[in-house]
């Protein structure tokens, strides 16, 4: 299994050259490309570039990668996908160019968050979700085809205003597979990203998530939390049981990479201290995709 981790806190920090040197530098096998902070940062958002620079640009990229063998295994859409606030379809033509770019850049998958319903109540609004994201999706099935891209949804969470932990679109495993199956009626282009943290502050453990998800599920976002804050901490530093997790993946016969959504871990060392934290990751990742658990929930 190839190990991987996301770029988003060192491209924040080096930008996404640099981020991607790094990466491979600390020794990892395949990159996470996030586009979601792009266009918070004060440099422009290289999505929105004119299109002969937008080709240049991501194209570039992806030559990097190839002289360095780094695959890019899956991207980061930009989120949110959907506010019902008139801004919509600016929205929707953002994650087109996040389409393309990921095809670009050569990644297979590209992980979107579930859209929301304002003030969303699972009671009353389950429907109402389940109409609108595959309204939403489905309309980018044409930009999917064209670019060869598999959209993989990811489970998330969502805080009430008494700021307990609730459900949001898809959180819960048989609600994301309903989601999934429907799309892929409406055109094969969709698969499930399992956020390991998550699903635990759902009260779902990670393995029992990964086999009800079977062979929708695509790609990962492994990180680790104490089940009641979304921490996206180095596996080992939270409640996750990573032998168990790993043992499932097996199970569930999953085939993509294990990749590592855990950028809270260096962001907490800050830019100085990019190297070490990496280097720490990517060790830690490793031996866990070997078998070679270190963890706390070592057994
Ligand atoms: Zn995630």
């Amino acid at each position: 299994m190839l190990l991987s981790t996301q770029t988003d806190f060192l491209s924040r920090a080096f930008g996404d050259e640099e981020a991607l040197r790094r990466v491979r530098a600390a020794g990892f096998d395949a990159a996470d490309f996030a586009f979601f902070h792009y266009g918070k940062a004060r440099r422009p958002n290289p999505l929105l570039l004119p299109e002969k620079a937008f080709l240049a640009y991501f194209s570039g990229l992806r030559a990097l990668c190839g002289r360095m063998g780094l695959p890019i295994g899956q991207t980061h859409a930009p989120f949110p996908l959907y506010r019902g606030d008139g801004q919509d379809e600016a929205r929707l033509e953002l994650q087109r160019r996040a389409i393309w770019a990921s095809a670009l850049l050569g990644a297979p998958y590209m992980a979107v968050h579930p859209a929301k319903p304002r003030e969303y109540r699972p009671e009353t609004m389950r429907e109402e979700a389940f109409e609108l994201n595959l309204r939403l999706f489905g309309g980018l099935i044409p930009c999917l085809e064209a670019h060869g891209v598999v959209l993989a949804l990811e489970n998330l969470f969502t805080y009430g205003e008494d700021g307990e932990i609730g459900e949001a679109p898809g959180s819960l495993p048989a609600e994301l597979n309903r989601l999934i199956d429907a799309l892929n009626e409406k055109g094969p282009r969709f698969a499930a990203c399992l956020d390991t943290g998550h699903a635990l502050m759902l009260g779902v453990k990670p393995q029992a998530f990964a086999l009800k998800l079977g062979k929708r599920l695509k790609i990962l976002h492994a990180q680790d939390n104490d089940g009641r804050h979304d921490q996206h901490l180095l596996p080992g530093l939270g409640k996750v049981d990573w032998p168990k997790f790993l043992k499932a993946l097996k199970q569930a016969k999953y085939e993509g990479s294990f990749s590592l959504e855990a950028d809270q871990f260096p962001a907490a060392f800050g830019p100085g201290n990019a190297s070490e934290s990496y280097c720490l990751m990517h060790g830690v990742g490793r031996n866990l995709v070997a078998g070679r658990n270190e963890t706390r929930n070592a057994k």
